[in-house]
């Protein structure tokens, strides 16, 4: 050895040889690279041999320290800090897995001894065991238990413009990796082995920082992002734990499978003003379908990270708060319904890597005394708030996690067990037993993909080689079973039971509710449309020796049947517009039958009818998206349909619902063009669209958009008056525009139009309904609107508006809420008179063209298939025949609204009674 001063100096020097080595670009030249090649390798063997614990610190690599006022590490930056420790250290290996969006590598880095990551795949092979029961009995268990080491997941969040979370992992890894002689982290490295994500969410990581990087300093250093930070949902990326429709969320959830770890935590940065961190425990309420083990287990690590906190000097943690976790689709939560200690902390932020000073008098009355509370021990006093503050409150949450599970290694991985063993005996003595969805349905390909869904989420799925017959219903061969005594049922039966909010004024007490932080009710059959059956008897042994496991879900062969040069295909299954827009682009013809004809399906109204293609040509289609053909020779009533130019608003103040219907519009082979605020407010919309899409936004999203000042110019300002204009013009002369949910309710007085939103301005003291399941009744299945649609479909209500017709109004109501029943189907719904007998979606005549209204969410977070049709319905070029006529009209007595001063052919319709 050296001696230490002499070894400093050498390693600060060797540092900086090996960090600038391993972070030049690499040579062009092929003699170049070898010379390189071979200098890191000596490099690295004189690191192994004499400076094994020395890492580079980030400042060497990247010439920052993370958390640096007005510095931030974009992704690329990251990884290669990762790789550069990776390089010096026996500590940490990194592997690649999988691929964002864009297409960048997710790479995590796996931190521990040297003898733990050498055991690596060992470990992980037991820590699924454990995950599983697989195999063990109690005293099994508890041997792996107490001989095997804990893996924790820690990552540095995927909300991107809350920046600290990437800063904060390149922290914690030098912390980690470079500690020498610190009992903390020995103890660490000696019982955990941490798998550290940089962020979940790479491609926002480098959108946020590039666009920090390109205004800083400027007046526009704070501005926000005139873009979704994921591409297709921005923010709800942490919205998709369980559907796996983002590519992201897939390779969490797959790597959560791989690894098995007892506890995943995400970092946010959005704490309740003033306090410094939001941590565990929840607010209430909580799902009673996560393990107990989970649920205690989750206070027990907040209250030791509000003491680890207070410990390290870093004061104002809070918990309960704000932060409930109803909703089972956030991506740091639905790990829990897999017996993962899975939670979040919000650490506080200003902007960026922009530094702030906050004085007592900027805080919130309440807080100003900086009065102690049980779950705020320790009031922040104010001063000045720096992204190395965070980068620290992160690091600590961090460590007190990786502490505690350093000292309670044993106790949590025999929980692990025991919740799954506890499971795995619930539902063996417990209905459901198992669920079943049959593999023949209205909607087959949607209930086979919600099958594959459950695979994804690391659910045992099998199918039946035979038919069978239990509690009471027969089902045919290849339908498939979901036993529920595995370990993460939970899941399958939060997903699939419908929710009960807790709701204290339902249950006719004084006590106000807690209104929810999110949707209450999202029952995935419903959302789906899939019937899917929870059977109550015990399976007995002899259906059980039909099953076979699947890794991916076979739907049902489909064949062209029939004689004749036009094929008939349902209208009920959602692939079918897949089929039908691939037939389009193949240069078939498509049109609808007006009156009943003969599908796979039985005798349909509106059933696709496809011409122009060959028998073979239309049998590949029709095997590619599993939809059934019927060959027949050509009924005498059609509207021929033709691909439609659609333009979908998307708003330079970013939408989250324009990015989901933009996602799921690519997926089903339609071809949106996305219109900026410059597109609308140029001329001649109605020569350039056939459809306009307007996503759910604020009105002041959709006309005002950002202000002046706050964000460069050029992306200041909504669609405006002249937007507005043109979109009237564009349906004057027969365009279609669709509205959804707010936007629907917006353009009730933005365009004079003959309904009203019955609800408009109710607090929730009169009418409340943040997200549920709610059923209702189609009104005019002759229209092609609701073709397809079920008779009583059920759709997701959020916030939106519902309609009554008023005098002049032209059009139909497309669907309505029941009166006197329960509309509820799953969720939260209060005061449900509010919106009895109103409707629920309405088509309205404009000029020649039509609106579409939207009271609810078609395209619900890429989750309420059933309910698709009502905006693909929308999205052809056709002739659309006159809007059918409601009962008799009384006489409008009031002035007449803008609509009505251009009157077509269809009929007026009367206004809905009181
Ligand atoms: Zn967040």
């Amino acid at each position: 050895m050296l001696p230490s001063r002499l070894s400093q100096a050498f390693t600060r020097a060797f540092t900086r040889t090996l960090t600038r080595v391993l972070t030049a670009p690499m040579p062009r030249n092929l003699c170049a690279r070898a010379a390189r090649a071979c200098l890191v390798m000596s490099l690295l063997a004189l690191s192994h041999g004499v400076l094994t614990a020395q890492p580079p610190a980030p400042a060497a690599v990247l010439g920052h320290t993370p958390g640096d006022d007005f510095y931030l590490a974009d992704y690329s930056d990251t990884v290669r800090y990762f790789h550069a420790l990776a390089a010096a250290s026996d500590r940490m290996k990194i592997f690649t897995v999988g691929k964002s969006t864009r297409g960048q590598d997710i790479e995590v880095g796996v931190i521990s001894s040297p003898q733990n990551l050498a055991r690596l795949d060992e470990y992980k092979r037991i820590a699924g065991q454990l995950a599983h029961a697989a195999d063990l009995d109690d005293a099994k268990a508890r041997e792996l238990a107490r001989s095997s080491k804990v893996i924790v997941h820690i990552d540095g969040g995927l909300h991107a413009s809350e920046v600290a979370g990437p800063q904060h992992t390149m922290a914690l890894a030098y912390k980690l990796l470079s500690a020498q002689n610190d009992p903390e982290v020995d103890a660490i490295l000696d019982q955990v082995i941490l798998v550290l994500w940089p962020t979940l969410n790479p491609d926002g990581q480098d959108m946020v920082v590039h666009w920090y990087r390109q205004n800083l300093g400027t007046q526009y250093e704070v501005s926000p992002l005139p873009m979704l930070y994921q591409d297709y949902v921005g923010h709800d990326n942490n919205r998709d734990g369980y559907m796996l429709n983002m590519k992201e969320e897939q390779v969490v959830v797959k790597t959560q499978l791989e690894y098995s770890p007892v506890i995943f935590y995400c970092q946010h940065q959005t704490a309740p003003f003033p306090a410094r961190i939001w941590i565990p425990p929840f607010a209430d309420p909580i799902s009673s379908n996560i393990s107990p083990y989970v649920r205690s287990w989750l206070n027990v690590i907040g209250t030791n990270m509000a003491a680890y906190l207070n410990a390290h000097k870093m004061p104002g943690a809070i918990s309960e708060s704000r932060y409930d976790n109803w909703y089972a689709g956030f991506t740091d939560w639905a790990h829990v319904f897999r017996n993962e200690i899975s939670f979040f902390t919000e650490t506080a932020l200003y902007e960026y890597a922009t530094p702030h000073f906050y004085t007592v008098n900027d805080f919130p009355k309440d807080f100003q005394d900086l009065r102690a509370l049980s779950l705020y021990t320790t009031p922040w006093q104010g001063g000045w708030w720096h992204l190395h503050d965070a980068v620290d409150y992160m690091v600590g949450g961090s460590m007190s996690v990786l502490d505690l599970a350093a000292k309670n290694r044993e106790t949590l991985l025999y929980n692990r067990y025991q919740a799954a063993r506890d499971t795995i005996q619930h539902f063996r003595k417990e209905p459901p037993f198992a669920y079943v969805i049959s593999d023949r349905q209205t909607d087959t390909p949607e209930a086979g993909l919600l099958a594959q869904k459950m695979i994804d989420n690391g659910l045992d799925v099998y199918a039946s080689k035979a038919g069978f017959q239990t509690s009471g219903v027969t089902y045919p061969a290849g339908s498939w079973v979901i036993p529920m005594d595995q370990p993460f049922a939970a899941l399958a039966k939060e997903l699939f039971e419908r929710q009960k909010y807790p709701d204290a004024l339902a249950n006719g007490t004084s006590k106000a509710i807690d209104l929810p932080y999110d949707v209450t009710g999202w029952t995935l059959p419903l959302q789906m449309g899939v019937d899917v059956d929870a059977v109550t008897d015990p399976l007995p042994q002899e259906q059980r020796a039909l099953l076979t496991k699947i890794d991916k879900v076979e739907l049902p062969q489909v064949s062209v049947d029939g004689s004749g040069t036009v094929f008939a295909i349902s209208h009920r299954t959602n692939a079918s517009f897949q089929m039908v827009n691939a037939a389009l682009k193949a240069g078939g013809t498509i049109s609808l039958a007006q009156d009943p004809v003969k599908t796979a399906q039985g005798q349909e109204t509106g059933a696709f009818l496809v011409a122009g293609l060959s028998r073979a040509s239309v049998a590949d289609l029709a095997r590619k998206y599993a939809v059934p053909a019927l060959a027949a020779s050509a009924p005498p009533h059609t509207i021929a349909i033709r691909k439609a130019r659609i333009g979908l608003y998307r708003p330079w103040n970013a939408s989250i619902d324009e990015g989901w219907t933009r996602w799921i519009l690519e997926n089903y082979g339609f071809d949106p063009k996305s219109l900026y605020n410059a597109d609308i407010r140029a001329a001649n919309l109605r020569g350039r669209y056939d459809v306009i899409v307007l996503p759910d936004l604020t009105q002041k999203q959709l006309m005002d958009g950002f202000g002046i000042g706050v964000v460069p110019g050029q992306y200041v300002g909504g669609i405006g008056q002249d937007g507005l204009n043109n979109l009237r013009e564009f349906t004057r002369e027969g365009g279609t525009l669709i509205a959804l949910n707010k936007t629907a309710a917006s353009l009730i007085p933005l365009m004079s139009l003959p309904v009203q939103n019955a609800i408009d301005g109710f607090k929730s003291d009169k009418f409340f309904c943040s997200g549920a399941l709610l059923r209702v009744n189609t009104e005019h299945a002759e229209t092609p609107a609701n073709f397809g649609v079920a008779d009583e479909p059920v759709v997701m209500f959020q916030a939106g508006p519902v309609f009554k017709p008023m005098p002049g109004f032209h059009g139909a109501v497309l669907a309505s809420y029941p009166k006197q029943t329960n509309h509820l189907e799953s969720g939260l719904l209060l005061h449900p008179e509010a919106i009895e007998g109103k409707a629920a979606a309405v088509e309205l005549a404009y000029g020649k063209g039509r609106i579409l209204l939207y009271g609810f969410k078609p395209q619900f977070r890429g989750q309420s298939h059933a309910t698709y049709k009502y905006l693909f319905n929308e999205l052809y070029a056709f002739d659309h025949p006159p809007l059918a006529p409601e009962p008799a009209a009384k006489p409008a007595p009031t002035s007449e609204p803008e609509a009505a001063a251009h009157p077509d052919t269809r009929k007026v319709d009367e206004p809905e009674p009181e």
